[in-house]
């Protein structure tokens, strides 16, 4: 795997192309296992080696105003899977003055987590839709309590691999103040760091206060490492740096982990 790049820095336009589909790491599994297996027909292998490959579905975690959004929009753009964010989906139906928005407004308004049922069925909901199926998922948010993991589990839903962002809470509190999002998209903006472009209108979360923020990161992390214990598969520790610096770290992990160990582990049959 000595062709693999990991940096996030732009690359020639075609180069990008194969880049962000993901075609040097897959090519060059494809030739290990084509040396390695030296199958009588290379094209019949080719096929099933095609088909073999998994889709992504992994989970990211971290305290809010840890970095995730912004992380999720490089995973979305690199890896092609869905984001599907539960404080957005919350959102929406509070929104949309739906019941399920109607029975957890009170709770997110003050940064309590909503009952795990609700978030449950959401959950369920959004990954059984065609676009999450074909094209992997990558969970923001979910699962928040070991009531949820185990539910996930329970389901069938298994990632492959949960990253997790590392951030302190006296971090968290001063990227708070600034954090302005774009109600149309869900974009997360900084005041001063990472304005709007011209003509996006944002907001503050009424939950980005103080009070509720801190509330926040301490409720994540009485309940991350019961979260955590639920899962068998690798959780990545993605530690601060700059967007850039996490987001290389959570692909090459990811690269790695999904290239070398899940296709061309010799156990894995085609
Ligand atoms: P977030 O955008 O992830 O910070 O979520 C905003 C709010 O939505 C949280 O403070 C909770 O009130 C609610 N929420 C989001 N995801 C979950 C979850 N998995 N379980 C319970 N409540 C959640």
């Amino acid at each position: 795997m000595s062709r693999m790049r990991h940096s996030t820095k732009p690359l020639p336009k075609d180069d990008e192309y194969l880049h962000v589909h993901q075609m040097p790491y897959f090519l060059e599994a494809l030739q290990d296992r084509l040396r390695t297996e030296k199958p009588d027909d290379p094209l019949e292998f080719v096929d099933r080696f095609v088909k073999s490959v998994p889709k992504p579905k992994l989970v990211i975690k971290g305290p809010p105003a840890s970095g995730k959004g912004t992380q999720c929009e490089k995973l979305v753009r690199h890896l092609g899977v869905v984001h599907i964010s539960t404080g957005d989906l919350l959102r929406t139906e509070v929104k949309n003055g739906t019941s399920v928005g109607k029975q957890v407004a009170a709770f997110m308004k003050d940064g309590s987590l909503v009952p795990d049922e609700l978030v449950i069925a959401i959950v369920k909901k959004r990954l059984s839709e065609p676009d999450a199926r074909q094209h992997g998922w990558l969970l923001d948010g979910f699962p928040r309590t070991a009531v949820q993991a185990r539910m996930m589990r329970d389901e069938g839903i298994v990632p492959q691999a949960v990253m997790k962002l590392e951030v302190s809470r006296e971090e968290v509190v001063s990227r708070i103040a600034g954090r302005r999002v774009d109600p149309a998209t869900n974009k997360v903006y900084h005041a001063t760091h990472r304005p709007p472009p011209p003509g996006v209108k944002v907001i503050q979360r009424p939950d980005d206060t103080a009070e509720a923020i801190v509330k926040r990161y301490d409720t994540y992390m009485q309940n991350a490492n019961e979260v955590l214990k639920e899962y068998s598969c690798p959780i990545y520790a993605i530690e601060g740096g700059t967007e850039d610096v996490a987001a290389a770290q959570i692909l090459s992990k990811y690269q790695k982990l999904r290239w070398t160990k899940l296709l061309n582990s010799k156990r894995s049959k085609l």
